[in-house]
């Protein structure tokens, strides 16, 4: 049996996992490690510091699809949307441009379940706090170093994280790129931006009658969502949720800044948007340094090969783009490489 390590509990770790179960089936042990505490990555799902009010989607936020992906990952969408993770996305988007036949979905328990979904159907031995730091080719193995101490050893190893953090590992991995290699994955470029979330009690009602809208005349925020409302839970008893993305420029001139400091920012410009807004029970701000992906790594077919034996493979949405969409079409990409190899 082949010991597989998928580093990386985001979309694409959670659909590569998935994937390889059902084709390797027992024939391969499939071991999932993530940095931090929960999965989701940056589809991650922020639950409220206390029960009453509704959880909130800190990353991404709806799942659109084109008429031509609809039909390719057919049975991604089907599979989704037979378990109720994923219901077509109904409140009002003020400001939305998009093309007529793409669809939008939303995720009533966030989106963060979409990748929940993938890793139990994985099957996977998922850890979390296990934050990789190095890999070392030993013959026809990968010893993989941990931030807290300890190495293990695979057969196989796929890394899933932003570009700039698999650049960032010790070990071999930089010795084993190309010089062409190299140039792609250095010229991977992402958007930043910080998120906040609001939480509410439930006798607080929003002024507003949109699910979430794309913000124009500020310089700091660029989209608001009513998260709740946006996944349909409006009328279940908990307080609703709001989320608020800054704008890239924005992301970018604070990027080097304490989110501590430059919560109160956005605040500020929120209140001027929505004076009405009742007051919060609980705040929540996330910096995502890696936000979407602004340039992907060219000429790719949504995985990078740094090693055939044993099998090192790189994947995830720079690789193809930053969307439901692109995470699949790795995955899938990457499935073929482990397939070809274990
Ligand atoms: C603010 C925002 C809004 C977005 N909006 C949308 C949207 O509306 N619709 C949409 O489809 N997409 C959206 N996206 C993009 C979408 O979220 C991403 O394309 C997708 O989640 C990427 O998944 P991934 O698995 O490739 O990477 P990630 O989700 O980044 O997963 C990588 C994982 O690796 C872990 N990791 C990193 N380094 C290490 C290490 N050294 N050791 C162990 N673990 C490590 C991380 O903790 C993370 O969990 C949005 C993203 C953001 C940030």
């Amino acid at each position: 049996m082949s010991r597989v390590l998928i580093v990386g509990a985001g979309l694409t770790g959670s659909i590569c996992a998935c994937l390889l179960r059902r084709e390797l089936q027992s024939k391969v042990q499939i071991v999932v490690w993530d940095k931090s505490r929960g999965a989701g990555g940056r589809m991650s799902t922020s639950r409220p510091p206390n029960a009453s009010s509704h959880s909130a989607d800190l990353g991404a936020q709806y799942i659109t699809t084109t008429p031509a992906y609809a039909q390719s990952h057919h049975s991604f969408y089907s599979e989704l949307l037979s378990a109720g993770v994923l219901q077509p996305l109904s409140c009002q988007i003020e400001g939305l441009r998009q093309k007529d036949d793409s669809k939008n979905y939303m995720t009533p328990l966030g989106m963060g379940s979409v990748v929940k979904h993938f890793l139990s159907e994985s099957g996977a031995d998922l850890f979390f706090e296990h934050h990789v730091t190095g890999l070392y080719r030993r013959g026809a193995s990968w010893e993989v170093e941990k931030k807290a101490g300890g190495r293990e050893t695979f057969d196989a190893v796929v890394l899933t994280m932003p570009v700039p953090q698999i650049l960032q590992l010790q070990g071999d991995v930089e010795e084993l790129l190309s010089v062409h290699q190299k140039q792609q994955l250095d010229g991977v470029v992402y958007s930043s931006r910080f998120a906040v979330a609001l939480f509410f009690s439930p006798d607080d009602v929003f002024s507003f009658s949109w699910g979430a809208r794309y913000v124009s005349d500020s310089r700091c925020i660029c989209y608001i969502a009513a998260d709740s409302r946006k996944r349909n839970l409006d009328s279940s008893g908990l307080g609703p949720s709001l989320v608020v993305h800054t704008s890239v420029p924005f992301g970018l001139e604070h990027l080097e800044r304490d989110k501590e400091d430059v919560q109160p920012i956005i605040l500020e410009e929120l209140h001027r948007l929505l004076p009405d807004l009742p007051q919060p029970i609980s705040i929540k701000c996330q910096k995502w340094r890696y936000s979407q992906v602004l340039t992907s790594v060219p000429d790719c077919p949504g995985h990078m090969t740094v090693l055939d034996q044993p099998l090192l493979v790189c994947g995830g949405d720079a690789f193809c783009h930053s969307n439901f969409d692109g995470c699949v079409e790795s995955a899938l990409s990457m499935l073929s490489a482990l397939k070809a190899s274990l």
